[in-house]
């Protein structure tokens, strides 16, 4: 099994292969304000920095607030179209995910999704690169 390494490894973890579980890297302060990403300056609520703040793991489940379809590429070899979504994440923070989905047919407002790891290429060191995307957990609702 080859090494995986994270295509934006300051905003989530990867485990030993081959699982697809991961955690968002967020941040608290010591007023107990969370964010994500982390930020060098600090909090963005009350503006503590430095030694109060931590950086926490944050669980990569939330509500989906809204979606949008790109026309950029998802990963090499695929002729999907990218779908882009606003997710509220259960933790608190809100952030915009790639949803791992073909269409938007299955994607409603307030469905609860999840994040994933997913390849999405080799490096020069033949290390697969993963990045996380996130995909419904539930049915979406009936549209009416
Ligand atoms: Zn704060």
């Amino acid at each position: 099994m080859s090494e995986r390494v994270a295509k934006r490894p300051t905003l989530f973890t990867v485990p030993p292969a081959p699982s697809t579980e991961t955690k968002l890297r967020g941040a608290r302060c010591s007023s107990g304000h969370l964010f994500f990403p982390p930020q060098q300056i600090g909090c963005e609520v009350c503006g503590l920095y430095g030694d109060e703040i931590e950086i926490i793991e944050l669980d990569a489940s939330g509500t989906l607030q809204s979606f949008a379809l790109s026309h950029r590429q998802q990963r090499p070899g695929s002729t999907a179209p990218l779908i882009i979504g606003t997710v509220a994440l259960d933790a608190g923070p809100a952030l915009e995910v790639v949803l791992d989905v073909d269409d938007t047919a299955g994607l409603s407002c307030g469905q609860r999704v999840a994040g994933h790891l997913v390849d999405v290429g080799e490096d020069e060191s033949s290390r697969r690169i993963v990045d996380c995307f996130f995909a419904p957990t539930e049915p979406a609702e009936p549209a009416g």
